[in-house]
């Protein structure tokens, strides 16, 4: 285990800021991090883990240690006639592991396709696309306390699963590190299609039976077509949720705006697309020096170049004021702040 010192993060995260880190160490295994955990001269640094950087914005050097997640492997370690346990190690890359799946024609990941990314850091925002949320296939976790060095199980309850939220973004977030996932894959399982972008290509294949390949392949070259590839123009993906209103507060802004987009959420709420929202703010495709929204998708910041992370959030906050003026609705950031 080599600890490197004033490492640059440049390369470690998908804006592509230019930030170091004083101390940075890479992990292959548990027994590995337990051993770092475990250095007396490591007990009051602080301690950040890292997969590959793509839901992080910096907006100063890190003033610790950043721990780069690296635990490798996926393997089958259940199956019936119906179903197969997936193991995955935390420094998996989650692309790795959806395209294991759909090789096999093992169903419930296949619109998670082509998220960038860590297996350890999907469980952290309950990753989701195209009508698909990791919890609806979430066996287990397991992962280290940073603190104490204890290991711990977390079964699906446990994790307080929500949309883009978790038990690891809120109560535990920098507290403890997820080292292996378990994912419940169903064989013979019928693709979700139901979204309705998906639907209108899948619509242009000759046969109906579509098989979670052809959703697969779909959901990437939509996706390729639609975002940046943070290694050209560095973005994190969304930059914020989309916002769950009450019913009442939507019933005044469709008075307003009746042409504003929504779908039903859980409790009674109304879930309003954030991109329409920051698109009606006039902010889609606008560029500030080094930093802007993306021409194809507003709810994605750009860098352009040299921004830092300071020029980012600054744009969020002149996007978030002009989304609360026109229609009194407060984003929250997606993305961690660092
Ligand atoms: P990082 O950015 O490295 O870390 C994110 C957070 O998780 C940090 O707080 C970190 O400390 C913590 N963390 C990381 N690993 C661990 C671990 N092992 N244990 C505990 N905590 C950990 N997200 C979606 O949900 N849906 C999408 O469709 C989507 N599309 C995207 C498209 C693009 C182009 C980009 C750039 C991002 C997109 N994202 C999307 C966001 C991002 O890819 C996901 O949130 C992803 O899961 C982040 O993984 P990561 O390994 O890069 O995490
Ligand atoms: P889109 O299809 O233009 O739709 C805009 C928004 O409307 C999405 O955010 C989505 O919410 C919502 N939506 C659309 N159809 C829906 C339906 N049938 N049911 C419920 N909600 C619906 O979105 P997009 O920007 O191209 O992204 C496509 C998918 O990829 C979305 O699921 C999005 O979350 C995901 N994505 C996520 C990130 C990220 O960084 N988090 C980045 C890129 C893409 P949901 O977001 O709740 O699905």
């Amino acid at each position: 285990m080599k600890i490197e010192k004033n490492k640059s993060l440049k390369n470690n995260n998908t804006f592509g800021i230019d930030v170091s880190a004083r101390k940075y160490v890479e992990i292959y295994d548990e027994d590995e991090l337990k051993q770092l955990l475990s250095l007396s001269e490591l007990k009051d640094e602080a301690k950040l883990v890292l997969g590959g950087g793509s839901n992080i914005l910096f907006t100063h050097d890190y003033n610790g240690i950043v721990i780069k997640n690296s635990i490798p492997g996926i393997k089958i370690i259940f199956e019936d006639e119906k179903l197969c346990l997936v193991k995955a190690g935390a420094g998996v890359i989650w692309n790795d592991l959806v395209l294991f799946a759909v090789e096999k024609n093992l169903g419930g990941i296949e619109n998670l396709i082509s998220i960038p990314g860590t297996v350890g850091a999907a469980p952290v925002q309950n990753i989701g696309a195209y009508g698909e949320e990791l919890q609806n296939t979430f066996h287990s976790l397991k992962g280290i306390y940073i603190e104490t060095g204890k290991e711990s199980v977390f079964e699906k309850e446990e994790c307080k699963f929500g949309y883009r939220e978790s038990i690891f973004k809120e109560e535990l977030k920098e507290k403890f590190i997820i080292t292996s996932v378990i994912l419940e894959l169903y064989k013979n399982s019928q693709p979700v299609f139901n979204y309705g972008t998906i639907k209108n290509e899948l619509e242009k294949l000759p046969s109906v039976n579509y098989s979670i390949k052809d959703v697969s392949d779909i959901i990437a070259k939509i996706r390729n077509d639609k975002l940046p590839d943070p290694t050209a123009i560095g973005n994190a993906g969304s930059f914020f949720k989309n916002p769950e209103i009450d019913k009442d507060q939507f019933l005044e802004l469709k008075k307003e705006h009746p042409e504003i987009p929504c779908f039903t959420s859980p409790h009674n709420k109304v879930k309003i697309p954030a991109g329409w929202l920051v698109e009606k703010c006039g902010w889609k495709g606008k560029r500030i020096k080094n930093v802007g929204v993306h021409e194809k998708q507003a709810l994605v910041l750009v860098n352009y170049g040299y921004a830092t992370g300071e020029d980012i959030l600054s744009l969020a906050q002149e996007i978030k004021i002009s989304v609360i003026k026109k229609f009194g609705i407060e984003l929250t950031e997606e993305v961690n702040i660092y």
